[in-house]
């Protein structure tokens, strides 16, 4: 993007990313976790590409978007389906990726800079961290995030790369029982 009048302004990739990691939260999980002894303690990893993953789970964390578009009227839209994808490190690593949205105002298509809603992050991080560290939990993991408008997978970073719950990739392993469809819903995504 041209960046002219801004001529000093370093070139921060961070807009460009179509994902992003909360390193500086994991103050706030170990808090959660704190009255738990989870040995080794989680530590966060912040590669996000990490190989030697060992599993991962994809939810949704709750946001906003800002559009910074100059050209473009969207100023910004909230989001209770932003695609997260929490990932399991040996020795009880982890991170969360979670990924942007772009901008649906005809025309635009700019990734939106991202607001985290800063608690649905962390509860779901830390419930996720919970489970895979055996601990029972009363309450099942809430899983609906109704409300709020429409998830339009065109336009999410997680179902393009086929990590968000809503994506095709995530719909098929969950109803891989139905071959056909899959291969319907993998046609329609094609077209
Ligand atoms: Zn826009
Ligand atoms: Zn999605």
């Amino acid at each position: 993007m041209p960046s002219a009048k801004n001529p000093y302004k370093p070139k921060t990739r961070s807009s460009q990313n179509k994902t992003a990691m909360f390193p500086t939260l994991h103050e706030d999980v170990k808090n959660n976790l704190s009255e738990y002894s989870i040995n080794p303690e989680p530590w966060f990893n912040s590669n996000e590409n990490d190989r030697t993953m060992l599993e991962d789970y994809s939810t949704f964390v709750m946001g906003r978007f800002e559009c910074h578009n100059q050209n473009c009227a969207q100023r910004g839209w909230g989001s209770k389906k932003i695609a997260i994808t929490i990932q399991r490190f040996p020795n009880n690593g982890y991170n969360a990726v979670v990924f942007k949205q772009r901008c649906k105002s005809p025309g635009c298509n700019r990734l939106g800079r991202l607001r985290l809603d800063k608690n649905s992050y962390v509860e779901r991080v830390t419930y996720r961290l919970k489970k895979w560290a055996g601990i029972p939990m009363e309450t099942p993991e809430y899983d609906g995030f109704e409300g709020g408008p429409p998830h339009l997978s065109k336009l999410c970073e997680g179902c393009k790369a086929g990590r968000c719950q809503m994506s095709v990739g995530a719909m098929a392993s969950r109803f891989r029982s139905s071959t056909y469809g899959h291969r319907f819903l993998v046609a329609q995504y094609n077209e």
